[in-house]
């Protein structure tokens, strides 16, 4: 690497290096002060990496306007519990004409695609809501063009649908509202409409812009009105991609998978994702060495706002996290060390024990229970980290100090020991070095594979630590 950064030959460097009295390999990382001697030596000059140097700018690589090409819209669908988000996305799931096409097979990859009776395509996100809007969002990643507001019509606006309204307004995005439920004797559409002016949104019969649709999701009614409607949206929008270039895109979900290794969902940002591509996402690299599409169909490439669940990756990213197509392996592996090491940077400085910490755990009487979690999926990450905080009480309170999907790692162990935590494993287990480490250090690993039983054990734990020392 360092050799191709100053244009030399690697046997040239290792010469040198022998030389030097070092014996080392072409492949073999050599200290900061090495490299430094090694580069003079040379006759080159020395330039300090800095974040600059090493990370990607995605947002200063801007795509000339003559480069850039319509593509279709990303909706995600919001609505109170029950009122019928994940029907409406089953039944606009059953409008696909290309599900035909492929034998009628699908698969549950995060997001699908749906080409419409006239060729058009619309891309839904498969996880409802708007905690997974937002949780992306406050992530850096903005993959949603338009929302699609679902209200029960015999329900009307309650707790969660003003919820997803505020969500939607603080992110910009235009929302579309699916009256659902129409099917129902007691259906109120109308009621809906009027109830919506109290949050400020007004649908057009009303004077306003919001598009509204009256829909079944149960009897299959109004979808094609809801694409119409979502297609105009998108038109208005203008939504457009530069298809012929290195592809980014976002993690929609992670997981390790058994069989397969660490897979990811990829919603493609820009440019076209092929097989063979190498790539950093989040803080790991790798190399496309499948991809597999929600029809279950191996694909060789991905244009804008194509989902697809990617094969080849180096551990599990985090959903939100972007994936950039790089020129070679080397480059991705140096975006993605660095990016590891100041993950481990920033974890180690927000150490637990830190004199913060400490001060305001002697100001107030709240004691705290550290973990670290790590599971095999992120929904699952997601699930216990709530679980264990709704067992917080006003005496003691779960502090997770980290959480991630994948097996349990060194780094993992480190932080557990440095702050006394119980290491929680959901369906993982630890690497063999991590294993090792853990035994020397003593940590508690814990591994469960029912929610209820880790969050029985923690309370156990938690009403044990509050008891009275004898
Ligand atoms: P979610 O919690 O928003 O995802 O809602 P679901 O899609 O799970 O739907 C909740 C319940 O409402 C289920 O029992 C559905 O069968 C029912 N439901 C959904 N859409 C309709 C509809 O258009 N008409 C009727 N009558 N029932 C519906």
């Amino acid at each position: 690497e360092l050799a191709n950064r100053m244009a030399e030959k690697g046997a040239d460097l290792v010469k040198a290096l022998f030389k030097m009295g070092m014996m080392v390999t072409v492949n073999q990382t050599i200290d900061q002060d090495t490299a430094e001697l090694l580069v003079t030596e040379f006759g080159h000059n020395i330039q300090r990496v800095s974040d600059a140097d090493v990370e990607i700018d995605t947002e200063a690589d801007v795509d000339a306007p003559e480069t850039l090409k319509a593509r279709p819209p990303v909706v995600t669908i919001m609505g109170h519990v029950d009122h019928g988000k994940t029907s409406l996305l089953d039944a606009l799931r059953g409008t696909d004409v290309a599900t035909g096409e492929a034998g009628g097979i699908t698969q549950h990859i995060g997001a699908y695609q749906v080409k419409t009776k006239g060729g058009d395509l619309l891309t839904f996100l498969d996880t409802p809501g708007h905690e997974a809007f937002s949780e992306m969002r406050a992530r850096g990643a903005n993959v949603t063009d338009i929302v699609v507001l679902v209200v029960a019509a015999d329900d009307g606006l309650m707790p969660q649908t003003i919820e997803a309204i505020n969500h939607t307004k603080a992110a910009g995005v235009p929302m579309i509202v699916a009256i659902n439920k129409c099917d129902k004797p007691e259906a109120n559409p109308q009621k809906v409409r009027e109830r919506l002016l109290e949050h400020e949104v007004i649908v057009e019969d009303m004077g306003g812009e919001t598009q509204d649709v009256e829909v079944s999701a149960l009897k299959r009614t109004g979808l094609d009105d809801l694409i119409e409607k979502i297609m105009l949206q998108a038109e208005l929008m203008e939504l457009k991609a530069n298809p012929d270039r290195a592809a980014e895109g976002t993690v929609i979900e992670a997981k390790l998978d058994k069989g397969r290794g660490p897979v990811a969902t990829i919603l493609v940002k820009r440019g076209t994702l092929k097989v063979g591509d190498v790539f950093v996402v989040g803080e790991h690299s790798g190399k496309v060495r499948a991809m597999v599409n929600d029809k279950g169909q191996n694909v060789k490439e991905a244009g804008p706002s194509m989902p697809v669940e990617v094969l080849g990756l180096g551990g599990v990213p985090l959903a939100g996290d972007l994936l950039s197509v790089v020129e070679n392996e080397a480059r991705a592996r140096e975006v993605a060390t660095y990016r590891q090491e100041q993950a481990t940077k920033k974890r180690t400085t927000a150490a637990p024990t830190s004199f913060e910490n400490m001060f305001s755990a002697l100001n107030t009487t709240t004691i705290e229970y550290p973990v670290v979690v790590k599971a095999d999926v992120q929904g699952s990450v997601e699930a216990i980290i709530s679980a264990l905080n709704k067992a917080s009480t006003d005496e003691i309170k779960v502090r997770v100090l980290h959480s991630g999907v994948g097996a349990i790692t060194e780094s993992d162990v480190t932080l557990a020991a440095a702050s006394r935590a119980p290491l929680i494993g959901f369906n993982v287990r630890p690497n063999a070095k991590a294993r090792v480490l853990a035994e020397r250090d003593k940590i508690s690993l814990r591994y469960y594979d029912v929610i209820y039983d880790l969050l029985e054990e923690v309370k156990g734990e938690m009403a044990g630590q509050l008891a009275p020392e004898r």
